[in-house]
């Protein structure tokens, strides 16, 4: 496969099957370079070590940030389309796990590109994202030291005053090359607006320079490469300098084929009630064999298993724990039916947990964000 072939797009959420040929093509860097390191000074997620998180692009200079005690800033952002679901969540972690390590988190709510590009309507946009991303945030144990979490529509007049000089260092051919020729202006802004959202926390007047990690789905990159290219032509003015990111891999959607906000059969909400939340994870795809005597004999898969991705990605925090339920399969101790029962309970007491401290968080919203005005 060629890398004209091998192409990254933002807005379509494409399947990486093989994220390899994201270290050869694009130069992203193998995360496990860089984990001893953050060893040395912190237990890494257990995104981390299980190799989730995959790869980064300058993740080193963090580290070092943090080793110095330097202050670093973790950007990310919410599309208020859809429910929250168990894909969202790895983000969240990642960026609570940062802010328990000091870092300040910019969390931005992209209602603008909401309503110009997924055509949502502003009130639909602002309640989704309360209800939906910001409530679950908090029972996931957001705090709000050291949080900025804001609209995209309604926020600080140097943060407008970025968005509108960006332009004059970025042309339409860049943007057309990163994300195709049929770009509209409503892309055109949406990409604008979110490299002032990474850049901007670095702005003399807002706090001034600090390290900048951005937690991506690969699918994410060309909006990295292009924030980085445009930090750099904006050094001499603005001292803006390029942010880092990592790379983690995508949760399969329950079917097995991608995980999709659209698809409701793809994914298990975090707000799901448990018994639809167990149903659905009863028919996910496995990766066992097609009769009990082939999987005593040859073991199942769990590489290729969804349920195994959620005791990896979010039910069993447990490494020594993961690596039995692992073995269990590879050796064809347990079959299917069994496994999917013990996750099913596991994600049952998941979900009567965290819809508690929900329930808890929803009233708390407002303390959080500032509402747009319309
Ligand atoms: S035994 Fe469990 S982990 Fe293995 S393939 Fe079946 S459901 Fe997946």
């Amino acid at each position: 496969m060629s890398i004209v072939e091998f192409k990254l797009d933002p807005w379509s959420h494409v399947m990486i099957k093989d994220y390899e040929k994201l270290f050869q093509y694009f130069g992203i860097r193998p995360f496990n370079e860089v984990i001893n390191k953050l060893k040395s000074v912190a237990e890494p997620h257990y995104l981390m070590r299980r190799g989730i998180i995959f790869g980064h692009r300058d993740f080193d200079r963090v580290v070092d940030a943090i080793i110095r005690g330097e202050r670093f800033a973790v950007v990310t952002g919410l599309m208020p389309s859809g429910k929250m679901h168990f894909g969202h969540k790895m983000v969240i972690d990642q960026v609570i796990y940062y802010q328990r390590l000091d870092a300040e988190i910019y969390l931005v709510i992209a209602d603008i590109e909401a309503y110009n590009v997924r055509r949502i309507s502003r009130d639909d946009a602002i309640n989704i994202a309360l209800r939906d991303y910001v409530a679950n945030y908090i029972a996931l144990g957001l705090d709000k030291k050291n949080l900025h979490l804001y609209f995209q529509s309604n926020y600080k007049i140097k943060y407008y005053r970025l968005i509108q000089l960006i332009p004059r260092k970025l042309t339409l051919a860049e943007l057309r090359a990163a994300y195709g020729e049929d770009i509209d202006v409503g892309k055109v802004i949406s990409v604008i607006t979110q490299i002032a959202d990474i850049l901007h926390p670095q702005l003399k007047d807002l706090g001034g320079f600090k390290h900048i990690v951005v937690p991506v789905g690969p699918d994410q990159d060309p909006h990295i490469r292009l924030t980085r290219d445009v930090a750099q032509r904006f050094n001499d003015e603005l001292g803006l300098t390029p942010p880092s990111s990592t790379y983690h891999r995508f949760m399969s959607g329950l079917d097995g084929g991608k995980m999709s906000s659209s698809r409701p059969e793809s994914y298990i909400s975090l707000n799901e009630d448990p018994a639809t939340a167990v149903q659905k994870l009863m028919k996910a795809f496995t990766g066992g064999r097609a009769t009990a005597e082939e999987q005593k004999k040859l073991g199942g898969e769990p590489e290729k298993c969804v349920v195994y991705e959620f005791y990896a990605y979010h039910l069993i925090p447990d490494d020594e724990e993961l690596r039995r339920a692992y073995l269990d399969c590879k050796l064809g101790n347990v079959l299917c039916g069994e496994c999917k029962l013990k996750a099913a309970e596991l994600l049952t007491k998941y979900l009567i947990q965290h819809n508690d401290r929900y329930e808890k968080a929803l009233p708390k919203v407002s303390e959080y964000v500032e509402m747009p005005d319309f």
